[in-house]
């Protein structure tokens, strides 16, 4: 069974004595590449630390996340770019905008998210969304790039099936982690009638453990509880799961190339 989590902070201190297990615990389970989202300049030495010890592996994405968004964001911007100059990043993320942590940048917040959007759009690169109390704001922005040819994951999907829906006309896949093994996350309840070609793995290590490790530190291999759960909700084994969705994850990040 060949795996991709595709939205891990594996780079982030959580990890900084047991990184070695942590990824052997992942590949004992067939998870063969990871994909770090870029948070803000602040994380940048770890994660290319990280990347460059699990280079084999290991994909980057550079991008400033909504809720580091301040008045200052033009440094950070130059950052993306130099980032994606220098490696061979895969998307633009995580990027989007962040109601729950933080309101009163919110005008810079969807300046930044466009700025970035233009960003992968020039470098034919995908986006990974990050949306947390902002669906409508964000779907209003991507609405106004449709056509485009813009692609990406709404990475972490918590809302309801009607914007599901929505986001799949847009061509953006749905990155499924812990949430869907959660009691009240709601999304088990209609994702099955999501087409699974339109869903790609993650975890967002180290937040978001599915259960039964809900609460505690997450790693990569826990992806296998949310392999488990899409398996029962479209009566599919966890190969055909693992298949399709690694399938999906090569495609929309250009893996292969
Ligand atoms: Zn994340």
């Amino acid at each position: 069974m060949k795996i991709i989590d595709t939205h891990t902070h594996l780079y982030l201190d959580h990890f900084k004595d047991d990184i070695g297990s942590v990824f052997k615990n992942a590949n004992n389970i067939g998870v063969y590449k990871f994909i770090f989202p870029s948070i803000h300049s602040k994380y940048n030495n770890l994660m290319i630390k990280c990347y460059q010890k699990f280079i084999d592996q290991c994909f980057l994405m550079a991008g400033l996340h909504p809720a580091y968004v301040t008045k200052d964001y033009d440094c950070e911007i130059s950052l993306v770019y130099e980032n994606l100059e220098k490696y061979n990043c895969v998307a633009v993320g995580e990027i989007g905008i962040d109601l729950y942590h933080e309101k009163k940048f919110l005008n810079e917040q969807k300046i930044v998210f466009e700025k970035q959007i233009n960003i992968a759009l020039d470098y034919d690169l995908p986006i990974v969304i990050h949306c947390r109390e902002a669906f409508d704001i964000i779907y209003q922005i991507l609405f106004k790039y449709k056509s485009k040819n813009l692609k990406g994951v709404f990475h972490c999907f918590t809302g309801n099936y009607d914007q599901a829906r929505k986001i799949c006309d847009l061509n953006f896949k749905l990155g499924i982690g812990g949430v869907v093994t959660f009691k009240n996350g709601g999304i088990d309840k209609f994702l099955s009638k999501i087409p699974i070609e339109n869903i790609v793995l993650e975890t967002d290590s180290p937040y978001l453990a599915p259960v039964p490790y809900r609460g505690k530190r997450n790693e990569s291999s826990h992806i296998i509880y949310v392999l488990d759960k899409l398996s029962e909700l479209y009566h599919l084994n966890n190969k055909d799961i693992a298949d399709i969705t690694t399938k999906n994850a090569i495609t929309i990040f250009k893996l292969d190339k």
